[in-house]
């Protein structure tokens, strides 16, 4: 069989196995739509779940989400106005899985292009890879229609001169704020995080799921470095037999243990979302040694989270460190709701 008559009759299959879902949907009487994302994520659930409503395909609800959260410049953690690597220049992640079909797609360190996440669908759809990057990335992104443009705004700039000029005492970058009384301008610039990220994943009435997971990554990360967020299985995973797990936060743990995949086996075997997403986290946990990573009680002493849904439309955010929110709209009310976690923050 050639490579397009084989694409054709996978085409022919991800019908029968969305006919398939939809069937055992129908057998089990069908359920409100759920979509699930990050605390920054509000008018990605929202989004998602009017176009579910509509009868959208949940990979396009997911993907429509998100794309606000990329567009706006202030968010300082995803798409335009995201915060930059060492050297000033914004580098995206994303990642998608598209559960009737069994697709994924992902783009990594792709720079220039507002929404990641659209070109990592494109990559699922229109070729027979799953994961570009840099370079070839953004080549490919062009050849479909994206235009080039500069992500780095005036304000996230501003943050990456201060966080430089930080740096270091012997250099020769001079602070403003030494020069002001006060130091407003550090104040004003402070921003607390390093790690930021959109994942957001829906389940509709016919049991169908989807997931995407779009970032800017760790702030002033060294050119070239990439996160949990384009990996399969780290940053997200999705079985439409099962359900989808995505997440945020200290993406190199993530790629150490590939959780999010192992959250989704967990439900497999019959975990509730929030117990797998806890039993993912407690393996984090279990596989940090690093003594620089480790609080004075031997904890992890960063946070990971993860969103997770199963087909039946349950779903949990949970979180390594207590205090953390998500969002989810469970086809009644939209709203952040706490996390479940592991550690009680002091
Ligand atoms: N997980 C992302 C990364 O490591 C960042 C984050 O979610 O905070 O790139």
């Amino acid at each position: 069989m050639d490579r397009r008559t084989f694409l054709k009759s996978a085409t022919v299959s991800a019908a029968t196995i969305s006919a398939t879902s939809q069937a055992l949907a129908a057998v089990e009487g069908g359920q409100p739509p759920i979509a699930i994302s990050s605390a920054n994520g509000l008018r990605a659930t929202d989004k998602a779940m009017t176009l579910l409503r509509d009868g959208a395909d949940t990979l396009d609800a997911v993907v429509a989400g998100v794309n606000i959260v990329e567009e706006d410049p202030d968010d300082m953690s995803v798409g335009y106005g995201g915060l930059p690597n060492e050297d000033g220049i914004v580098q995206l992640d994303s990642s998608v899985m598209h559960g009737p079909t069994r697709g994924a797609g992902s783009v990594a360190a792709l720079e220039q292009i507002v929404n990641p996440s659209k070109v990592a669908k494109l990559v699922m759809e229109r070729t027979d890879h799953v994961l570009l990057v840099g370079e070839g990335a953004l080549r490919f992104a062009v050849a479909m229609g994206f235009e080039k443009q500069d992500l780095l705004t005036d304000r996230a700039r501003e943050v990456w001169m201060r966080w430089k000029r930080n740096l270091s005492e012997r250099d020769d970058w001079i602070d403003p704020s030494d020069r002001l009384p006060g130091g407003e301008e550090s104040a004003a610039l402070d921003i607390p995080f390093t790690y930021g990220t959109i994942n957001c994943n829906a389940v509709d009435a016919n049991g169908d799921i989807s997931g995407v997971t779009t970032t800017s990554g760790l702030s002033f990360k060294i050119p070239g470095r990439v996160g949990d967020s384009p990996i399969i299985g780290a940053g997200l995973y999705v079985d439409n037999n099962v359900g989808a797990c995505g997440s945020t936060g200290r993406g190199e743990a993530n790629l150490k243990t590939c959780a999010s995949f192992l959250a989704v086996e967990f439900m497999r075997d019959g975990a509730s979302p929030e117990e797998a997403g806890l039993k993912a986290l407690k393996r984090i946990a279990e596989n940090t040694t690093e003594p620089y990573l480790l609080d004075d009680d031997g904890r992890p002493n960063f946070d990971v989270k993860f969103y997770a849904v199963n087909k039946k439309g349950q779903f949990a955010g949970v979180a390594m460190w207590s205090g953390a929110q998500y969002a989810a709209h469970d086809g009644k009310e939209n709203r952040l709701r706490d996390c479940a976690y592991l550690y009680k923050r002091a």
